[in-house]
């Protein structure tokens, strides 16, 4: 394979990896794995993670001096590129004034107020984390209905909530069992776990628990198992489900949230479909780059939060004012313009990959929701991907080939297949050009794996 080029001289030959692959080895002496997240450690891709020396717009420069095209973009937040000017100045002044008071200020007012503006919430709380988020809202579902059970999908990732790691259990209806050791048995036994787009399965879970269930919670659209959209009327049906059952619906933008559109996924089907979540998560995004996260939702239902109400929640770093000032400047430069750009740019580089695969004879499925996408190494044959026994069915090694194929020639996938491929305003004609160069011969990459898994 052709490695990465270095920065220096564009279309030169490499100079290798030498200074990532020693951090890394200095990583793992002091910290799990070398990684503060799993995915980063490239395991399910095989090889060594670019340790990131710095970013501005679309790009990566590595420590060893390679440029890359961002196609993680932080997992999600970075909306506008790396390192935008205005991000930066906002972020910039807010430091000179401290960093963290202990005390409410005006940029969480004024973050508020724009998320409020945006997405179907009349309340918000910051946290510091989209886990935080999530644990929270299932809290506050569970303090304001009195009742425990929590409904989830496979394959839906909400952070790294105990109750929430958890897997199915032996029947549709049964309670499940826990995800990762750590997880107490007690922590899952109140949570369901279904197959996501499968509305019988919710039918059947209400019918059994209905008056046990506190909240159901989705991702908006999955996008952690790769992009799954929603089957049309899917999340209004749940939202249904829940009012009927006295249940809240707790639908999770913590990466769909501004990212998928202008108003996150609601704005593709809520605002259509004509429903609303009782309580949103958000983050990513909304924190421009900074650890801030929200939940939110019904006046009524934040309003049992204290101090306001009995259900306890807080957070020393919540509404941090450098993170949400980072997250409100973002939120502001977040113009339709933005959104249209990085839908333009997504079509492109999606339709390029699918000629490349297609070329190369490697099955494939691309998937999309609002300026989302993916791409699944699955057979067309067997359909879209509709849950995760579906999305289970990607071919992990000639994903593997293809990401090692990208990588080599500048284009920073992200290192796992269950993945979405992020853009941002900054991906110009020049970073797409180069993920477009680099395609035909990723995807000859793949082909070649899967001829030798064969
Ligand atoms: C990333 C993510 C989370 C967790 O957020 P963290 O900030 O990583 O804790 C929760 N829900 C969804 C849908 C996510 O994509």
């Amino acid at each position: 394979m052709t490695p990465a080029r270095p920065s220096s001289s564009p279309s030169g030959p490499t100079t290798g990896a030498a200074r990532s692959a020693s951090l890394f080895e200095r990583a793992r002496a002091v910290t799990p794995g070398g990684v503060n997240s799993p995915v980063r450690a490239f395991n399910a891709v095989g090889g060594t993670p670019r340790f990131i020396r710095s970013a501005r717009g679309a790009w990566l420069t590595d420590v060893d001096g390679h440029d890359y095209v961002d196609l993680i973009c932080s997992w999600g937040p970075m909306l506008l590129g790396h390192a935008h000017p205005e991000v930066q100045a906002a972020v910039a002044d807010a430091v000179s004034r401290g960093t963290s008071y202990g005390t409410p200020t005006e940029p969480e007012v004024e973050l508020a107020e724009e998320i409020v503006a945006r997405a179907p919430v009349e309340r918000v709380r910051f946290v510091s984390s989209g886990t935080e988020a999530t644990m929270s809202a299932i809290r506050l579902a569970r303090g304001f209905t009195g009742r425990d059970v929590v409904v989830k999908f496979a394959g839906c990732y909400h952070g790294h909530v105990d109750s929430l790691l958890a897997s199915a259990g032996s029947g549709l209806a049964t309670f499940a069992v826990p995800g990762t050791p750590g997880v107490p048995e007690s922590s899952t036994a109140l949570t369901l776990v279904l197959p996501y787009n499968d509305r019988a399965a919710v039918e059947k879970a209400f019918a059994e628990h209905g008056d046990q269930i506190a909240c159901v919670i989705t991702e908006a659209a999955p996008g952690n198992m790769g992009v799954v959209p929603p089957e049309p009327g899917f999340n209004a049906f749940l939202a249904e489900t829940c009012t009927r059952h006295g249940a809240l619906f707790i639908s999770d933008e913590v990466m769909t949230g501004f990212r998928a559109g202008r108003e996150g996924q609601w704005g593709l089907d809520g605002a259509l479909e004509g429903w609303r979540p009782d309580l949103m998560t958000f983050g990513k995004v909304m924190g421009g780059g900074f650890p801030a996260a929200a939940f939110g939702g019904r006046a009524d239902v934040m309003s049992r939060l204290a101090p306001e109400g009995p259900v306890y929640q807080a957070g020393t770093l919540s509404g941090n004012p450098v993170a949400t000032t980072a997250g409100l400047t973002t939120l502001r430069l977040a113009t339709d313009e933005v959104y249209a750009h990085i839908g333009a740019a997504g079509e492109t580089i999606k339709s390029a990959a699918a000629a490349a695969l297609a070329a190369a004879g490697v099955p494939h499925v691309v998937q999309a929701t609002g300026t989302m996408f993916s791409i699944f190494f699955t057979d067309p044959a067997d359909g879209p991907v509709r849950d995760f026994a579906d999305a289970s069915r990607t071919d992990t090694i000639a994903y593997g080939a293809f990401f090692h194929a990208m990588l080599d020639r500048g284009v920073y996938l992200p290192p796992s297949a269950y993945e979405a491929w992020f853009l941002s305003a900054a991906h110009d004609d020049r970073a797409v050009q180069t993920v477009l160069d680099a395609l035909p011969e990723a995807a000859q990459a793949a082909a070649r794996a899967r001829e030798e898994v064969q």
